[in-house]
Order: structure tokens, then C-alpha cells, then sequence
């Protein structure tokens, strides 16, 4: 991608000019965003500022091997700490999600501060009235490979170590389902590759995300598949739910839903799938599509939500039976 030079120069001079620099990820954090916030943070210790890693949540136990991820801060865990950073600090990133709520918690110091405030993201139609200066590009992968080229476009690059590449590496790789969507883009590959020179080792990066499921995992993934898949072949689509009884029989550990919604998406002749599920007493939705529907636009009119063209999130205040009937009255008149 190119940016125009005075945007490198601008964000390079608010970083130099800046000494306590926080870098905040979404909640119900993914790879991608600590993956960059990671990889940012990084760099920004390596050229010697003062830099603080805040998450709304815990962080899944899948991503708990990565370089450093102990350094960041959680509200549900230090919510105080976590407010001072975002108050105190000189320069905020937003990274990997495009409007304030977005950061639940967070949302409430995020307005207080008066920080200089940078959005790198990827995700459709960023809070133009909150950002000073915005890296949005929703047509890349993933918020790792955009941060990729802002730094390779930047003085910073020469920062960007081993650590650093692992964590775009793993944010690009699971953005894309390793590969399979959002990637027709040859570009991709190439920041891909260059990120592996730095001496990244695929394989076993990909052993530590994707073969890394606890047992209970699978078992809810086998129940979910056998007992709740619910299939509308005439409007291809299909869904599934998950009450919070259910998911507590499973553990309920932070992650444990991650990428379910893309099995119903596999089925041959379906183009929009759905998960319903409870998280912390309210009814989310995940929505998923292949090709030209975009579930940005259904998440936005019917569920509070958004996202991406192909990939979004939102929200019902209803509960699970009256969500799902609402859903099915929706999904018949699609
Ligand atoms: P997921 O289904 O994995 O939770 O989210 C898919 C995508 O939709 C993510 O990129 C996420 O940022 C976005 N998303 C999820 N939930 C919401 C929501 O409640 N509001 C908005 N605006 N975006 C969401
Ligand atoms: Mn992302």
C-alpha cells in the first residue's frame, strides 16, 4: 500500500515527539490485534519509549505463548492501571478496531484522554471524529500486515526484529483462516514472506495456534455440530447457538467459540452462517459470509454491529429463544 509521505512523517514525529506512548487492543482479543499491538509495541520500546500494552479482557490461551504477552495489561484484571495508561498517556493506538465501544471498558477513558489518538485497523468505517490521524484499510487481511507496511514505509523499519515479524505473522495468519479468505492478494504473500525471513518457522507457528485445542474445545465443537447446526438450504444460510449453560458444560474458557462459526460456513451451498452466542449476559452474534453478501451491512441494520464485508459481530438485548426467532424471521425475509 502507499501512504502518502507526510502521513509517515506526521505519525513518525507524534511518535518521537510523544514519551508515554499505550497501545490499546479490541475485546475478546484475537490474535490480530495483540499480534500487532505486540509487534508495534516492540518497536516502540526498541526506539526508547515509555510503552504500555492495554486489553479490555483476557487474552485466550491459544495466543499465551506469544513473545512478551504477559506485559499487557487487562482492565477485568487491573482496571485502574489500565485507565491511567489510556488518561496519562501522550499517544494512544487503536489498533485492529475502528470506534471506541469497540474497547467495551476502555470506551470511557479512551474519550477522557486527551491524547494525540492513531488508528491502524482494518475493519469498514472507522470514527473519523475520534481518530487525529487513521490508518484504515479495510481492504487488507489483517490491522498485523497493515501495520507491516506502515513500519516498512517508515524510519522504524530497522526496529522490526524476529519477535516482532512472528507476532504480524501469526495476526496475518489467522486473519486469513491460515490463507483461505481475505487473501486473494498477492501482496499478502509477499509481506507474508518477508515477515517469514526474519526467520519465522511456519510450521510449528501454526502447530502452536491451530493444534493447540484443549479437549473440551473439540467436545464443543462436536456437540454444537451434532445438536445445534440448523440449516436453511433455500436461503443458504446456517446457523448455530450456544447458551451460556451450554458453553459453561465446555469450560467456557476465553476463545472457547473462536472460528466455530466457520463450520457451518463450510457446507457446501451455504453463503452466510451465523453463531449465537451468550458472553457475559448478553446474546452476541458472530455472522460470516462467502461472496457478495455483506454481513457489515446485516450487522449494522439488524444487530448493532459490524465489522468487515465478509466477516462482522453484533449484539441482541433479547434473550436466546426470542434472538433465534427474531434471527429466523429476519433470515425468510432475506
Ligand atoms: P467475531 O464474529 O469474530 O466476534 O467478529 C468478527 C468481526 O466483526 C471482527 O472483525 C469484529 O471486530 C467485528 N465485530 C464483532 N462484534 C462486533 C460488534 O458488536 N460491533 C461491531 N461494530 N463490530 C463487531
Ligand atoms: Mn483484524
Amino acid at each position: 500500500m502507499q501512504f502518502q509521505i507526510e502521513t509517515i512523517q506526521e505519525l513518525e514525529k507524534k511518535i518521537s515527539d510523544s514519551q508515554k506512548i499505550t497501545l490499546i487492543s479490541h475485546s475478546s482479543p484475537d490474535a490480530d490485534t495483540i499480534g500487532a499491538a505486540l509487534a508495534l509495541g516492540s518497536v516502540l520500546k526498541a526506539f526508547g519509549k515509555e510503552v504500555t500494552l492495554v486489553c479490555p479482557n483476557e487474552i485466550p490461551d491459544f495466543l499465551q505463548w506469544m513473545p512478551n504477552v504477559d506485559s499487557i495489561i487487562i482492565h477485568d484484571v487491573q482496571g485502574h492501571k489500565v485507565n491511567q495508561s489510556i488518561v496519562n498517556a501522550d499517544l494512544l493506538f487503536a489498533i485492529d478496531f475502528n470506534a471506541p465501544h469497540r474497547t467495551g471498558n476502555l470506551e470511557k477513558p479512551m474519550l477522557e484522554s486527551q491524547a494525540f489518538k492513531v488508528l491502524i485497523d482494518h475493519h469498514l468505517m472507522p470514527d473519523e471524529d475520534y481518530f487525529d490521524l487513521m490508518f484504515s484499510a479495510p481492504q487488507k487481511s489483517s490491522t498485523s500486515e497493515l501495520l507491516y507496511e506502515i513500519l516498512k514505509s517508515s524510519s522504524f523499519k530497522s526496529l522490526i526484529d524476529y519477535e516482532a515479524a512472528l507476532c504480524m505473522f501469526v495476526g496475518i495468519m489467522t486473519d486469513t483462516g491460515s490463507f483461505a479468505y481475505s487473501c486473494n492478494d498477492a501482496t499478502l504473500f509477499e509481506n507474508t514472506a518477508e515477515l517469514i525471513r526474519y526467520g519465522i518457522d511456519v510450521k510449528a507457528t501454526h502447530d502452536l495456534v491451530y493444534n493447540s485445542n484443549s479437549i473440551e474445545r473439540l467436545q464443543m465443537l462436536g456437540y454444537c455440530l451434532n445438536q445445534k447446526l440448523v440449516v436453511i438450504p433455500e436461503k443458504r444460510t446456517a446457523y448455530m447457538s450456544l447458551t451460556k449453560s451450554e458453553l459453561e458444560q465446555f469450560g467456557n474458557a476465553e476463545g472457547l467459540t473462536e472460528g466455530l462459526v466457520n463450520y457451518a460456513l463450510s457446507i457446501k451451498g451455504i453463503n452466510f452462517a451465523i453463531l449465537v452466542y451468550e458472553k457475559s449476559e448478553r446474546i452476541k452474534l458472530s455472522f460470516r459470509s462467502k461472496g457478495n453478501f455483506s454481513v457489515n451491512d446485516f450487522a449494522r441494520k439488524y444487530f448493532e454491529g459490524g465489522g468487515h464485508f465478509n466477516a462482522a459481530g453484533g449484539k441482541s438485548a433479547l434473550n436466546m429463544e426470542q434472538t433465534i426467532q427474531r434471527l429466523n424471521e429476519i433470515i425468510q425475509n432475506l
